[in-house]
């Protein structure tokens, strides 16, 4: 508890008679500063956030093995749909700042992104320094690591994208209905396919990054975390020493192999897809989206 103090920041309007102020509150811990709108998001909610955040950033610093050195933000801005530009979790580009909304199926405020988002600020505080390369074959990575992570340093992650189901069952089970996506194809149309099929690229990505992990180990996707320069499939293939296309080939395989050694895989993958907020999500059909 040593490491809690609490400031409060009251901006005030060069307007003050025409709008109401806006007061800031923050909440630091020893890796955070968690920032909330007074009359919005109450103490205790940025508390429970701040506490949260140290305990997955404890178990994502003892994986990656790095550290950043200043606090990272937390912006907790109410609930989502308040304001429809922002939909989902974030980290911006310019501040490297977390923003986070309250989701419905949060157990906990502000829980749906926490942990995907924190190992995006997490790695872009390292990354910093250098310009985020904006190549597909980057973002397909970064997404893919941010996810698969987020799942280890939350196990059972009950929001997006797993909702209580493990990451075998919501990758494998688009091959049952004929609805994955070729790795070959998110990778390289990354930006057009990945916000547009949400659910699929997600659990695609984070597996890929999972077999990684099982094939060639965990030093593998903690080096490909700290990547500067993965552009395309070719530069990729210098880090894992194997072709992309050999390495989907593999991912498949284990995929579904883990998959079908599942008691039940079949229902299991129909209750993620049917009974959670997947079945409100837009998914990508082969010959019309890509
Ligand atoms: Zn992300």
């Amino acid at each position: 508890m040593r490491y809690f103090t609490l400031s409060v920041i009251v901006l005030f309007s060069s307007l003050a008679w025409a709008q109401p102020q806006e007061v800031f509150e923050s909440w630091k811990t020893r890796h955070f500063e968690v920032r909330y709108k007074q009359g919005q998001t109450s103490r205790k909610e940025a508390r429970v956030v701040g506490k949260k955040a140290e305990v997955f950033f404890r178990r994502l610093s003892s994986y990656l093995a790095h550290k950043p050195k200043n606090k990272i933000v937390i912006s907790l801005e109410g609930n989502r749909g308040d304001d429809p530009k922002h939909r989902w979790a974030y980290v911006d580009d310019t501040a490297g700042w977390m923003h986070l909304f309250r989701f419905p199926e949060d157990s906990f405020p502000y829980q749906t992104g926490l942990s995907h988002e924190l190992v995006h600020a997490y790695r872009f505080k390292h990354l910093s320094e250098i310009e985020m390369p904006p190549a597909p074959a980057f973002i397909f990575l970064e997404e893919g690591i941010a996810e698969y992570l987020s799942n280890l340093i939350e196990p059972n992650k009950a929001t997006f994208v797993n909702f209580g189901h493990s990451l075998e069952v919501s990758a494998g089970q688009w091959f049952e209905s004929g609805e994955d996506i070729p790795l070959e194809t998110l990778l390289s149309e990354q930006y057009h396919l990945r916000p547009k099929c949400i659910p699929q690229a997600y659990t695609l990505q984070a597996s890929f990054i999972q077999f990684l992990e099982l094939e060639f180990g965990h030093a593998t996707v903690r080096r490909l975390a700290f990547a500067k320069d993965i552009r395309d499939e070719e530069t990729l293939q210098s880090y894992i020493g194997e072709p992309f296309s050999v390495l989907v080939s593999k991912w498949k395989s284990s995929l579904l192999r883990r998959y079908q050694a599942i008691p039940n895989h079949v229902a299991l993958g129909q209750a993620w897809r049917n009974q959670t907020p997947v079945l409100d999500m837009y998914v990508c059909k082969a010959g019309v989206d890509f």
